[in-house]
């Protein structure tokens, strides 16, 4: 084995070391601009394809939300001509008491018109821990079932314009569900029958409320005003806190909610489904608390029979 001289080591720093150094450098310095290149194309892309993206999933949610009220209008619309041409009552009691095996919602009674539990969810709603399981759990018993059950429909994201459409008369301690006919209904193509629904008002909503109510109660009618809240003399069944003055994205509008953006959801009785604002809900009408308003004009209000 040939010994390395100090000649031979200097040839080898002289052709060897500067030509492998000065390749490291070179090789670093390009992959650092390299690398700063596809740093920044890849944030440009993010920043112009995130708000695509989440436009994309905003109408899906949307588009999707517009079928299962389509879905919801058609059931409903079976429903009333299995019924003698009456809306779907709000809530069916057979017995002198509430029993939750026989009960039944206006949202169950409607599942065995297509109504499935896959469309009880607005699909921009968040997932609520508050919500009752809808899924079998064989530790209940069919009684626990069947309550929970009953209660998890009335948190579906469908509200019913029921103070209209098929109202529920306080008699004493009971309940008498008088519910109208779709003939009684002067134009179907103007008259709101669900509406995008939160249960309550913490933000965000996760529940959805069953039932919904108008913005404005009293009208104005060739003899004078009256409340649309009284059938007969008596008053209808109204559960729910009222709406408020349209200023705050977290105020109360009788149950409706606006899930997509600025936007609620609805369907009217003729099956024209279109995204609302708040404000568009309240169009004819004067707001106050609590239902309190004036329908001033009865051509754009769309929550009574006309
Ligand atoms: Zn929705």
């Amino acid at each position: 084995m040939r010994a390395l001289t100090a000649e031979g080591l200097g040839k080898l720093r002289f052709q060897e070391y500067p030509r492998v150094g000065a390749d490291v450098r070179d090789r670093s310095a390009f992959t650092l601009i390299e690398l700063l290149v596809v740093v920044a194309v890849v944030a440009m892309l993010s920043a112009l394809l995130l708000p695509v993206f989440s436009s994309l999933r905003e109408s899906s949610r949307r588009a999707a939300c517009a079928s299962r009220f389509h879905q919801a209008q058609l059931a409903a619309m079976l429903y009333v001509g299995d019924w003698d041409d009456t809306f779907p009552i709000v809530s069916h009691q057979p017995g002198p008491v509430s029993d939750p095996e026989r009960d039944r919602t206006w949202v169950q009674n409607l599942i065995p018109y297509g109504l499935s539990l896959g469309l009880w969810r607005c699909p921009a709603a968040p997932p609520s821990s508050s919500e009752p399981p809808t899924a079998f759990d064989p530790d209940l018993t069919p009684g626990d079932l069947a309550y929970r059950f009953h209660e998890a429909s009335k948190g579906a994201h469908l509200g019913y314009n029921y103070l209209y459409l098929s109202p529920v008369l306080a008699e004493g301690e009971s309940w008498i569900p008088l519910p109208r006919s779709l003939s009684a209904v002067g134009s179907p193509s103007n008259v709101l029958l669900f509406v995008d629904s939160a249960a309550d008002r913490a933000m965000p909503p996760s529940s959805g409320s069953w039932l919904v109510l108008p913005p404005c109660r009293y009208s104005v009618g060739r003899s004078g005003a009256y409340d649309t809240f009284l059938l007969g003399g008596r008053p209808v069944f109204a559960p729910l806190p009222g709406w408020t003055p349209l200023n705050a994205r977290s105020a109360w509008f009788g149950g409706a909610w606006p899930w997509h953006g600025r936007l609620a959801t609805t369907v009217t009785l003729d099956g024209s489904v279109s995204a609302r604002t708040m404000a568009d809900l309240a169009k004819g009408c004067e707001v106050r608390p609590n239902w309190g308003g004036w329908v001033r004009m009865g051509a754009p209000y769309a929550w009574d029979l006309d």
